[in-house]
């Protein structure tokens, strides 16, 4: 192992786009060392890395002894976490009636990314965290919450990460906080043509517009400053779940 770094470290995955692209920015913003991650776009993920004064990791999440080992080794060499953002996620759209669709393959598929590999990271950062008192900040759904989202396995993951959060909340807890922020529509690459969910935000939720990654990115770096928060979900959908 390495010296350990001073400064204080930040790993987010899948922050080469989107939300945990804004997520990398505030967290470098507010001073941390950022491990940018992603499972294959290399060149983007080496270039924000460097721009933003971090490091880059890669390690694919749809195998989760795989990313358990990439990123454990990763945390030895950097000999320092103080939080991880569990980011990343796959969804791929499924009506909910058409339970055919929903193949138990794509279940693994879902689950593998979706849960099991933050609960290895979880596994990977705890000593780490442990040390510095840190945090995990996990990036759920409101679809975790409500019965809606893209397909039933995305839904029933996020539920799943949710519920993780508040088990590894209570499992880790004096030395490490974790909670879950749970968007509603946020606009990314990713939601660009869902226009159905765009108007149901503009016309309908109290904020009378979907979340932009900034909005997320403000409630993770919130999240992870507290000293006592933990084992919460917040839910940031402009307020459509009241209705
Ligand atoms: P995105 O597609 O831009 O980001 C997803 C990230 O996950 C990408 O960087 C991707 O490379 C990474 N990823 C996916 N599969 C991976 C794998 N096998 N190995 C490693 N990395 C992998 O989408 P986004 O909208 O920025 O989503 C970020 C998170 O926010 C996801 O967990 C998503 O479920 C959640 N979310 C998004 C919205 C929304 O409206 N955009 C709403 C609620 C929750």
């Amino acid at each position: 192992m390495t010296q350990p770094l001073d400064q204080p470290v930040a790993l987010v995955t899948g922050s080469t786009s989107g939300i945990g692209e804004a997520i990398a920015r505030r967290l470098a913003g507010d001073g941390f060392l950022v491990v940018v991650h992603s499972g294959s776009s290399v060149e983007t993920g080496e270039r924000l890395a460097a721009e933003l004064g971090g490091r880059y990791l890669q390690a694919d999440l749809s195998d989760a002894d795989a990313a358990l080992a990439t990123v454990g080794a990763a945390l030895a060499d950097l000999g320092r976490l103080d939080v991880l953002v569990n980011n990343a996620g796959v969804s791929r759209p499924i009506p909910h009636a058409d339970l055919a669709a929903a193949t138990p393959q794509e279940w693994r598929d879902v689950l593998e990314v979706n849960l099991i590999s933050p609960f290895a990271l979880a596994t990977a950062a705890a000593p780490y965290l442990r040390e510095s008192r840190g945090c995990v900040v996990n990036v759920t759904s409101h679809a975790g919450v409500r019965p809606k989202g893209s397909s039933i396995p995305y839904a029933a993951s996020k539920a799943g990460l949710n519920h993780v959060t508040r088990l590894l909340a209570a499992a880790l807890g004096p030395e490490v906080r974790v909670n879950a922020v749970a968007p509603g529509l946020v606009d990314t690459p990713l939601t660009a043509d869902w226009t159905a969910a765009q108007e149901l935000w503009r016309e309908r939720s109290p904020m009378r517009r979907a979340a932009t990654p900034a909005d997320v990115a403000g409630l993770v770096a919130d999240l992870a400053a507290s000293d006592y928060l933990t084992g919460e979900v917040v839910v940031l959908d402009g307020g459509l779940n009241l209705l």
